[in-house]
């Protein structure tokens, strides 16, 4: 350990940490306990070095399949346990306060919600065929909607599915694709008419999970240098005429948005999930540090300045807890009981990644300020968080997209975009 480190944070382990637990079911504690020992083999230093090289957290991956935990809201039939989207938030929750952060979490996200809609949607053959690899670690997903060209206009995306007899031919572009360099299969979002023969945008896309072969001809990634989370790669992939199988397609052709919107509120809750950890981790660094920290001859958290910005943070992080946990269970609710609208669980997802997203960053940023320059340490780790923090504002949908669907939907104000 360099001479930097000159006070001790004890990282938090799970249940070490700041989160009130109380309220949380049975299943859900004990997800958490199991998932933090997994997690407590892998310390500050290991995330640390993964982000400084850009390799791929193998081990963590590896894990967290051979006890299942991919599977985490799959059915038992698949290998999976059969649980639901509140227990999977809390896995990725968990992981990312390990200190593992957003790369430890992103590092089986795909694999956790993208899997949700082929549950749903595919025929029992391709259930079977596509599924069991994945939960117990065979393979690895990614997931291909973002485009170059249309970003959060998802509906405009262009990359074709051309069927051609048995099989469809694939042309265009993705970007932002995380772990594609890793990655095995692809649950991918393609046109299969064109935008300009359909009477909505939202009709003629088509929902596929595809062989994501590097040696097969028309397939190119290229990775992108980024700011934080680096232990995961994002590329772009560029398809052309890339051939793949007519028994990729998941559920009816033309229904993918309808389908793949199935696996995007599950997503916002996980990302919620995520953010929060690192938000936590942040802050129980940032305290322990302003417990330790003595300067004009007393320690720097028993200044008010230092004392109520990190308080205030702890209090919409527990806010926002409470948010994404209602729309989780929402969620998992909304799959037996159809009082429960997708409206309703829509709104709850979007507004609780919203909330959550808030809160770490603005944990994360206060818990970087409150050590002064060992802040911008790498050493310390929160300004590793505080790069991270930005994806869950960013993506899968912008904290500006999310204001204007509750503005149009909830508040019924004119649509402004
Ligand atoms: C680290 C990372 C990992 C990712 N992983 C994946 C992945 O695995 N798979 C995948 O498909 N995608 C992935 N993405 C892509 C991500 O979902 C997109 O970046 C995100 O949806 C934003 O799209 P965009 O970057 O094209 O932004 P743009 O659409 O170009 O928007 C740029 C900015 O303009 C704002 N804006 C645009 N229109 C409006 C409007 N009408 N009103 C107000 N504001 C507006 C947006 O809010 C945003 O702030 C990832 C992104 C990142 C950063």
């Amino acid at each position: 350990m360099s001479g930097l480190r000159c006070f001790s944070l004890s990282p938090p382990r799970g249940a070490n940490t700041l989160m009130e637990t109380s309220g949380f079911s049975d299943t859900q504690l004990q997800v958490r306990e199991a998932i933090s020992k997994i997690c407590s083999k892998y310390p500050d230093e290991y995330w640390a070095a993964h982000d400084e090289s850009g390799e791929y957290p193998l081990e963590l991956h590896r894990d967290l399949s051979k006890d299942g935990w991919i599977g985490i809201a799959l059915p038992e039939y698949l290998g999976g346990a059969g649980l639901g989207i509140s227990e999977a938030t809390m896995m990725l929750h968990t992981i990312s306060e390990s200190g593992a952060g957003m790369a430890g979490a992103q590092s089986i996200h795909a694999n956790v919600y993208a899997t949700q809609p082929v549950a749903k949607f595919a025929t029992p053959e391709q259930r079977q065929r596509m599924l069991p690899n994945l939960i117990n670690g065979t393979w690895r997903a990614c997931f291909g909607v973002t485009e170059p060209n249309t970003g959060l206009e998802t509906l405009k995306l262009r990359t074709q599915a051309i069927r051609s007899g048995d099989t469809y031919k694939i042309s265009g572009q993705k970007i932002w694709i995380s772990s594609a360099q890793v990655a095995t299969k692809m649950i991918l979002l393609a046109r299969t008419t064109p935008l300009e023969e359909v009477q909505k945008p939202s009709e003629g896309l088509s929902l596929f999970f595809i062989d994501f072969d590097r040696q097969q001809p028309g397939l190119e990634l290229k990775r992108i240098k980024k700011m934080g989370g680096r232990a995961i790669d994002a590329n772009e992939v560029f398809f052309d005429n890339y051939t793949i199988p007519a028994d990729s397609l998941i559920g009816k052709e033309g229904q993918g948005f309808k389908i793949v919107l199935h696996g995007m509120n599950a997503e916002r809750c996980l990302l919620a999930g995520e953010a929060l950890g690192l938000g936590y981790a942040a802050l129980y660094r940032a305290s322990n540090y302003a417990k330790e920290r003595v300067v004009f001859g007393r320690p720097i958290g028993m200044n008010q300045g230092i004392q109520h910005p990190l308080a205030d943070a702890y209090m919409h992080l527990e806010a926002a807890k409470l948010a994404t946990y209602h729309a989780a269970r929402l969620y998992d609710q909304s799959t037996t009981d159809e009082t429960v609208t997708q409206a309703a669980v829509g709104v709850a997802c979007n507004s609780a990644k919203y909330l959550a997203a808030e809160a770490a960053f603005t944990a994360c940023e206060r818990s970087v300020l409150s050590l002064g320059g060992m802040g911008y340490a790498q050493e310390y780790h929160v300004e590793r968080y505080l790069r991270e923090c930005f994806v869950p504002r960013i993506a899968p949908v912008s904290r500006e997209m999310i204001m204007n669907y509750v503005g149009e939907k909830v508040l019924g104000l004119p649509r402004s975009y």
